[in-house]
């Protein structure tokens, strides 16, 4: 199964819209959303069935047993995380602090602390005649790099006979960025032609370029600075990164996109644009065999 990631180096730059539209353009019948801090390609995917959730675990979190704490505060001391809570002469953990090092169980005198497995987050898979892997981090779990690597594993036992799956990033370029990266074949990067934008395409590529993955590059609402687009495909030119296209601000788009449309049923420029940018990337995909 070949692997297409869409990158961009943040949020609202149109990574999801994108790939929304591939997964129409493509028929693709396996895709996944990577993006484990805030999914919303189930959005606009078409997505009408009820998933399998299962739980993740993240590391294990500090648990005090009230019933056998003496109340010495040797925790509360010893734990560089600030993660106990003191209130008068009772002591807590707090949950979105812990980093689950233990320090405090090996420390408590009266062995009152615990450690116990926390759910961090909840992994979905949708299976109608195409198969859709996703997740959810909870709020302040600090382990998206481990689940990237669960949706992207759930997606490849699932569906290891489908040609093609379509993989919506997070935007940026921390740890799900490079889990997302890890085993897939191609990384599409949508930017915008702003300052920040070239900015962080130029952060992702560097990215890419480590995992010695293939690269390719296309502008959203190129028009809002077409000065920057230029500079963008003539840096492309430069690296010897193809360039797959410019998509035009579209109202329409924007407003189909609002309504939870994918923009692939739109009859609209940037629709157009982006079926244009989709055939590029397939040929670089082909050439790249
Ligand atoms: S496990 Fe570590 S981080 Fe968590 S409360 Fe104990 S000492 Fe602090
Ligand atoms: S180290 Fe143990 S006994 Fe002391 S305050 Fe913490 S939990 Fe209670």
């Amino acid at each position: 199964m070949k692997k297409l990631l869409i990158l961009s180096g943040k949020g609202g730059t149109g990574k999801t819209t994108t790939a929304a539209a591939f997964i129409d353009f493509s028929k693709a019948r396996a895709f996944a959303d990577c993006d484990v801090d805030a999914p919303n390609l189930h959005l606009v995917a078409g997505i009408e069935s009820e998933p399998r959730r299962m739980d993740y675990y993240g590391s294990e979190k500090a648990v005090i047993d009230q019933t056998k704490c003496i109340g010495c505060g040797a925790c509360y001391k010893n734990c560089r995380f600030d993660a106990i809570i003191k209130a008068g002469t009772k002591f807590s953990v707090n949950p979105y602090a812990c980093e689950g090092c233990g320090v405090c169980m090996y420390t408590c005198p009266a062995d009152a602390v615990t450690m116990e497995e926390d759910i961090a987050g909840e992994l979905m898979l949708y299976q109608e005649e195409r198969l859709f892997s996703t997740a959810k981090l909870k709020m302040g779990r600090g382990t998206s790099g481990k689940l990237v690597t669960e949706v992207k594993n759930k997606l490849e036992y699932a569906t290891a006979t489908a040609e093609l799956a379509i993989i919506d990033g997070s935007p940026g370029i921390g740890c799900p960025v490079i889990a997302s990266i890890s085993g897939v074949d191609m990384v599409l990067v949508v930017t915008e032609p702003s300052l920040s934008g070239i900015s962080d395409m130029k952060r992702i590529l560097r990215t890419a370029e480590i995992f010695q993955t293939r690269t390719a590059v296309c502008v959203n609402k190129f028009d809002t600075c077409v000065e920057n687009t230029e500079e963008i495909e003539k840096l492309c030119l430069h690296e010897g990164i193809p360039f797959v296209g410019r998509i035009p601000y579209d109202k329409k788009a924007s407003d189909a996109i609002n309504a939870g449309h994918s923009l692939a049923k739109v009859n609209c420029p940037a629709r157009d644009a982006l079926h244009q940018v989709f055939e590029n990337v397939m040929e670089v995909f082909a050439e790249s065999k």
